[in-house]
C-alpha cells in the first residue's frame, strides 16, 4: 500500500475535518502518501484529487464542515459512474480508499470494492444511524448544539409559559432527538422509533400545567410528525400558547466537541492502519470505548438498535 485516497460524502459532520488530518497524519507518518479527494464521489470520478501533506490538515482539528467539501452523486450509482472512478484510481495509482460518510457512502464504497478497490469506511455523520457502531462523527457535536439551543429556548418558554416543539435533525434516526431530549430535561420526546399520540402528548402537558409546570419542551426529530401541524392540534387540544423551532443546518455546524476529535482521530488512524495490514471492505466503528471493524456487507445488513430503556428513563425523570 503506497497511496491511500481520502474523501468525505453524503452529508457533512463536525469532526470529517479531524478524522481527515487523521488519516493523513499517521499514513505519512508510515511513510504512504495521501491524496485528497474532493467533493465525494464526484470529485472521484472528476479526478478532483490532490496530494496532501502534514501542513495541509493543519488548524483544521477545531474546524467543523470538511476541507475536502462533500456532495452526494447520482452517476456514482450507476456502472458508467463507478467504471469512471475506477478509472481514475488507476490513473492516480491509489490503492485503497477511506471513506467518511454515512451508509449511503457506505454502499457506494461496497460498489467500488467490486472492482478490486480496497475501501475502508469511517461513520461520519451527525445523525447516528449507522448499526454497526455506537457513536459516528459529529453526533456528540450536534447533541451539544440542540442542548445549547433548549437551554436558551428554555428561558424564554419559562418567561412566557409556553410550550416549544423543538424539531431536530436525524433523518429516520431519534437518537439526536433522545439524547437531547434527556440531557435538556425535555417534556416529551417524539421519535420515528416510537409509535406516539397526540393526546398522550396533551396529557403530559395538562397535568404538567396543574402540577405548577410553567415551560414546556418537546422534542420532535424530523422524520416522525409535521412540528407545525402538531403545534395547531396541541394548541387546540390543551388551550397552551405553542411555538415551533426546527433548528435546520445549524445542528450540522460548529467545532466539534473534544468526544468527536477524540473518535475521529482514533478512527481515522484505525482506518488507515487497517488498509497498511492488508484488510480491506470494512466500515470502522466503536463498541463500548473499544474501536473496531466490521465486513462493509455485515454493517450495511446490521439493523440499528434504538435505546428504549434510555427513552423510558427520559420519560421517568420528565413526571
Ligand atoms: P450518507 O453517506 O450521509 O448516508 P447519502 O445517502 O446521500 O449520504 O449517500 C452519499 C452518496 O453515496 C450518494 O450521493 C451516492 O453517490 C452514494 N450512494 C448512496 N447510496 C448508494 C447506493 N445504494 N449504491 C451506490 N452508491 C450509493
Amino acid at each position: 500500500m503506497k497511496t491511500i485516497g481520502v474523501l468525505t460524502s453524503g452529508g457533512d459532520a463536525p469532526g470529517m475535518n479531524a478524522a481527515i488530518r487523521a488519516v493523513v497524519r499517521t499514513a505519512i507518518y508510515n511513510k504512504v502518501r495521501v491524496l485528497g479527494i474532493k467533493r465525494g464521489f464526484n470529485g472521484l470520478i472528476r479526478g478532483e484529487i490532490e496530494e496532501m501533506d502534514v501542513a495541509s490538515v493543519g488548524e483544521i482539528i477545531h474546524r467543523g464542515g470538511t476541507i475536502l467539501h462533500t456532495a452526494r452523486c447520482e452517476e456514482f450509482k450507476t456502472e458508467e459512474g463507478l467504471k469512471k472512478a475506477y478509472n481514475i484510481i488507476k490513473i492516480f495509482g491509489i490503492d485503497g480508499i477511506i471513506v467518511i460518510g454515512g451508509d449511503g457512502s457506505f454502499r457506494g464504497a461496497r460498489d467500488l470494492s467490486k472492482f478490486g478497490v480496497p475501501v475502508v469506511g469511517i461513520p461520519g455523520t451527525i445523525d447516528n444511524d449507522i448499526a454497526c457502531t455506537d457513536f459516528t462523527i459529529g453526533f456528540d457535536t450536534a447533541v451539544n448544539t440542540v442542548l445549547d439551543a433548549l437551554n436558551k429556548i428554555r428561558d424564554t418558554v419559562t418567561s412566557h409559559e409556553r410550550v416549544n416543539i423543538i424539531e431536530v435533525m436525524g433523518r429516520n434516526a431519534g437518537d439526536i432527538a433522545l439524547y437531547a431530549g434527556l440531557s435538556g430535561g425535555a417534556e416529551d420526546i417524539i421519535v420515528p422509533e416510537i409509535p406516539f399520540n397526540v393526546d398522550n402528548v396533551c396529557r403530559i402537558l395538562i397535568e404538567g400545567k396543574n402540577r405548577g409546570k410553567v415551560s414546556y419542551i418537546l422534542i420532535v426529530a424530523e422524520g416522525t410528525k409535521n412540528s407545525f401541524q402538531l403545534a395547531k392540534e396541541v394548541e387546540e387540544k390543551t388551550g397552551l400558547e405553542v411555538r415551533v423551532t426546527v433548528l435546520g443546518h445549524i445542528q450540522r455546524g460548529g467545532s466539534p466537541t473534544a468526544a468527536d476529535r477524540i473518535l475521529a482521530s482514533r478512527m481515522g488512524a484505525h482506518a488507515v492502519k487497517l488498509l497498511l495490514s492488508g484488510k480491506s471492505n470494512r466500515v470502522v466503528a466503536i463498541r463500548g470505548s473499544q474501536i473496531v471493524d466490521y465486513d462493509i456487507d455485515e454493517a450495511l445488513s446490521m439493523k440499528k438498535e434504538f435505546d428504549h430503556e434510555m427513552y423510558e428513563l427520559a420519560k421517568i425523570l420528565s413526571i
